[in-house]
């Protein structure tokens, strides 16, 4: 889910190597932690159980944050079928140095969207990762269908099981509540930052504060430990409503939209809605300004200190062309608002949440030491997800290639030939994607880039795998299959697994339908197979130099 910023190699001298180091630099790297069995839960194979009447939550109201012209579409796809979290949370800022408090109440409306009757449930409460250093999370007064419930904590306490009173049937819904508290760190140097008061500003990131069900697909609930390579994160679609209380003077960028807020006794209190999404996330700050755009209706909004003034605007301009580019190719963006963040992250240039992306300070400089676009592309390439891990989801664990080698490419070559031409669309593919994968396979290494994230060795080797050969894998089906089978059957894969997990079955589906070619050798090729040599020798790598002016 990251936009990692990887190590170039030393064999690209011309190029400044990033200021900011990857999350495993300066540890050393250990072997996959022990899976503990609490992961091998899966789905029961077989026939679905019949759905009983569906009882989510079919409040219309919260699909306010939707447009208008695609909400009535939207309430009657998901009405009653999504889980509901009602949540009223109050953040404590301590000071730039030390870490905040969010606590508060949960009302969750779970509805079990999964293939069979549950007996229990998951949460994933990952501030309690060890990666997180002193932040924490813990969980009281847990009742379901208003009976006290003990639930269960195991996997370094990051999952706690639930066990419901009766078998759920298959769609049907039960009612939970709970009491959380949670720790957020200062300045953590694992975890990018996502969930950290940031130590220069002040500026406090929450992404995953509250206890969230955990992940399911087809292969089960998403239990294992943490990841150490790419996005922590995998959830299934909801719908939020949030009561969040602040210091007065506290400005909120968040998920959806802001629905009421009221002041009293130095305390503002607002209302938060989603709309469907797969995850809500806040930053909070006493220094923040904002900018805003409007694109075909949505409210782009770029958050900012003010000394990072220049690159908000800047960040703010990219985004709200890269949303016309996709609006365009893909399927309209459907919410009302876009939110781009200023933040302090670490080893990421940035980070994708529904509605919301964390963007790196440090590029906010936009002194093009890297390259003249870089922080166009990064900003390119967190809008991408909105629609490949947010509208569309996969599970980030299992085929992460499917989202980020996908947005990578479409926030080099595609985005990049869209807004300035087709040679620059060349020479970022070439500087971000092809000099990346080069190098590494000069150096004799090949990965296979559909498999889980934390079989890689470490998040460099991960990035170079998923986003850049994952990238030149898309990039060689676009070239297969042509324009405009390529862009139909994006819209066809985004619509058809609209709020729901895509797969890459599901995926290369799309691209041969819609080609009526066998995809198949492409896709094999450049993501299952470790044979890039065959395709790319030595003197490719030589001739990209020249081309790219570095030799
Ligand atoms: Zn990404």
């Amino acid at each position: 889910m990251l936009r990692v910023i990887h190590r170039l190699q030393p064999l690209v001298p011309i190029l400044i190597v990033p200021i900011l180091l990857l999350p495993s630099a300066g540890r050393a790297e250990t072997p996959d932690p022990p899976v503990q069995p609490l992961s091998t839960v899966t789905a029961t194979p077989g026939t679905p159980s019949p759905i009983t009447g569906r009882t989510g939550d079919t409040n219309p109201e919260l699909y306010a944050a939707i447009l208008p012209e695609h909400r009535e579409r939207i309430y009657a796809q998901t009405q009653g079928k999504l889980s509901r979290y009602r949540i009223t949370a109050t953040v404590e800022p301590r000071g730039s140095d030390q870490p905040a408090l969010v606590s508060g109440t949960l009302q969750l409306r779970y509805v079990n969207e999964t293939a069979t009757p549950r007996d229990e449930i998951y949460f994933r409460l990952y501030p309690n990762a060890p990666a997180y250093a002193e932040a924490e999370m813990s969980v009281s007064s847990l009742s379901v269908a208003g009976s006290p419930v003990v639930p269960v904590l195991s996997v370094d306490n990051t999952v706690l099981q639930v066990a419901l009173l009766d078998p759920l049937p298959r769609g049907a819904a039960t009612d939970l509540e709970l009491t959380f508290a949670a720790t957020v760190p200062v300045r953590p140097m694992q975890t990018y930052g996502i969930f950290a008061v940031d130590p220069s500003t002040g500026t406090i990131a929450l992404a995953h504060w509250f206890p969230l069900l955990a992940g399911y697909d087809e292969s089960g609930w998403s239990l294992h430990p943490v990841s150490r390579n790419g996005d922590p994160i995998f959830s299934n679609t909801a719908l939020f409503d949030v009561r969040l209380r602040t210091p007065e003077d506290w400005q909120v960028a968040a998920t959806g939209i802001e629905s009421e807020r009221t002041t009293a006794g130095g305390v503002t209190s607002r209302r938060l809605i989603s709309g469907p999404v797969r995850d809500f996330t806040v930053v909070t700050s006493d220094r923040f300004e904002s900018i805003s755009r409007d694109v075909a209706g949505t409210t782009v909004t770029s958050y900012l200190h003010p000394e990072r003034a220049s690159g908000g605007e800047a960040v703010l301009n990219y985004g709200a062309t890269a949303l016309s580019v996709y609006n365009e190719l893909l399927i309209p963006y459907p919410y009302r608002e876009m939110d781009l963040v200023e933040v302090e992250l670490y080893g990421a240039g940035g980070v994708e949440f529904p509605q919301l992306m964390l963007m790196a300070r440090s590029l906010y400089a936009n002194d093009h030491s890297r390259n003249e676009h870089y922080l166009e592309f990064v900003t390119a390439h967190e809008v991408g997800h909105q629609w490949f891990f947010a509208m569309v989801g996969n599970n980030q664990h299992l085929d992460a290639f499917i989202d980020e080698g996908l947005v990578e490419y479409l926030s080099t070559d595609v985005y990049f030939t869209a807004v300035h031409g087709a040679e620059t669309g060349r020479r970022q593919f070439g500087l971000e994607v092809l000099l990346w994968y080069l190098g590494m396979l000069r150096t004799g290494r090949d990965l296979v880039v559909d498999q889980p994230t934390d079989s890689f060795s470490n998040s460099s080797i991960y990035a170079a795998a998923v986003y850049a050969k994952g990238a030149i894998g898309f990039a060689e089906i676009h070239d297969l299959i042509g324009n405009d089978a390529f862009f139909s059957a994006l819209r066809h894969y985004t619509t058809d697994n609209m709020f729901g997990v895509g797969t890459p079955g599901a995926l290369l589906s799309a691209f041969e339908a819609e080609s009526d070619r066998d995809a198949g050798a492409v896709w094999t090729l450049w993501f299952e197979q470790e044979n890039g040599a065959a395709v790319f020798d030595e003197q490719d790598y030589q001739e990209l130099m020249v081309e790219l002016g570095l030799r």
